[in-house]
């Protein structure tokens, strides 16, 4: 799949080029064949997938935005929104652990790491052999995530790691067995804007172990959450990504991209919403006519229609625009994130509602987006955080283009 720019129907704002329209098909047949008839299952048994996230390896998935010549599908941030908008109508919870690997991980790691770890470690999370994830946030510092306390201290050709990483996803694969790897920030320093260092951190390597495994979630069940923590962790200074002290540049940028996907989850999540609602306003009867007869019912459907198309034009001019190699686009990433988690969640809430009933049960699958569209409201970044980001940046702007 490669990265050509050609539009293949300068109207489709949503699959610029031909080989973005043969990702959407493919990925949503997989989707639908695959993804949607386990959801339901693995949420209650709040199970992670090992088998079907090798499968979306086998599709090329996991390094959709790594280049070609290094095992990749070559592709550009507008792919990554189509696969995750795909994935998440079918099931969000599975989106998630497939997101904290793909974007957080196979996606940060490429951008940062050098050509030996990239071929030592980029055909085993491509394949999805390796199941990996990221670990910024700490158990005291969440939103504040430069007041992180886990600390590297070299020591001749290693790096002393020590603290922990909290509600890491893909941190564990079960219940007591740690994913494989990790791309772990750790303060190296105190200077401004340099503090922060990457690592890749691995299974099996002394003083690294799981500590709680988070259970029982709200939402997105199907992606395992855990603590990680790190006593006297001995990591090998081949293992530092990029220079000491480059990675708040490393995370900021990683961040806009993590959050472009996790408001293009929240397309996915709406829209399977709508198809539901609209579906089942048509079959309903009451008072003798189908309930999408009534002006309520009539104005949950155009509202939920309406904020969808809203957010979704948003989401893929923001990701036209951003560029994977550098990073500038932090007011619409979160801007993106701030519109289409909210309205991703207020359109689930009205589909219960229009289903009545049945809607409140598992059987119709309303229930279980809402409860997955509630993270996306929290994790990578609050709403508040959003806010806070897009005032702060919006400083700087005398007027919108
Ligand atoms: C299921 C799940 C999966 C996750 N996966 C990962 C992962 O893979 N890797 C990872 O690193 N992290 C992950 N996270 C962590 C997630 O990113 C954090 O939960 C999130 O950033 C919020 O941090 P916090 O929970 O510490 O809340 P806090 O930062 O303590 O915030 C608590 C409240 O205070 C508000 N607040 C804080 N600061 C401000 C401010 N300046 N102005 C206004 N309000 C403020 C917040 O908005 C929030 O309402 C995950 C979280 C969950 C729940």
């Amino acid at each position: 799949m490669a990265n050509h720019r050609q539009p293949a129907n300068n109207t489709d704002l949503f699959n610029p080029t031909e080989e973005h329209l043969a990702l959407r098909e493919m990925v949503r047949a997989f989707a639908e064949r695959e993804v949607w008839p386990q959801a339901r299952e693995y949420d209650r048994l709040e199970k992670f997938n090992r088998k079907l996230f090798e499968k979306a390896g086998d599709l090329g998935l996991h390094g959709i935005t790594v280049p070609e010549s290094m095992g990749g599908a070559g592709m550009d941030a507008l792919a990554s929104v189509i696969v995750h908008e795909e994935l998440s109508a079918a099931d969000p919870g599975f989106c998630l652990a497939y997101l904290a690997h793909a974007m957080l991980f196979v996606n940060n790691f490429y951008q940062n790491a050098n050509a030996e770890q990239r071929a030592r470690v980029l055909p085993k999370v491509i394949s999805g052999k390796w199941v990996a994830g990221m670990g910024m946030s700490e158990p005291q510092a969440g939103t504040d995530a430069l007041a992180m306390r886990t600390t590297a201290v070299r020591d001749g050709d290693d790096y002393i790691l020590n603290g922990a990483k909290m509600w890491i996803t893909n941190g564990a694969v079960d219940d007591t067995e740690l994913g494989d790897c990790f791309l772990i920030y750790a303060k190296t320093g105190t200077a401004k804007g340099r503090a922060l260092s990457s690592f890749l951190v691995e299974k099996g390597m002394p003083g690294f172990r799981l500590g709680q495994r988070i259970k029982d979630k709200l939402g997105m069940r199907a992606s395992p959450t855990a603590e990680l923590v790190f006593e006297d962790c001995r990591v090998p200074l081949a293992n530092r990504i990029g220079e000491e002290g480059d990675s708040t540049m490393h995370m900021m940028r990683n961040l806009e991209i993590e959050r472009l996907t996790l408001a293009a989850m929240s397309l996915g999540i709406a829209r399977k919403s709508i198809e539901i609602m609209n579906n089942y306003a048509s079959e309903r009867h009451a008072f003798g006519q189908p309930i999408r007869a009534f002006g309520q019912i009539q104005k949950h459907l155009a509202d939920s229609y309406a904020e969808y198309m809203a957010g979704r034009t948003y989401v893929y001019a923001t990701a036209a625009e951003l560029r994977l190699d550098s990073h500038g686009n932090r007011l619409d990433s979160d801007g993106v994130k701030l519109y289409c988690t909210t309205m991703a969640k207020n359109v689930a809430d009205r589909a219960i509602q229009t289903l009545g009933g049945y809607g409140y049960v598992g059987e119709y699958h309303v229930e279980r987006l809402w409860r997955d569209a509630k993270l996306l409201e929290i994790g990578g970044g609050t709403l508040e955080a959003h806010q806070k980001n897009i005032a702060q940046d919006l400083r700087r702007v005398a007027t919108l283009r």
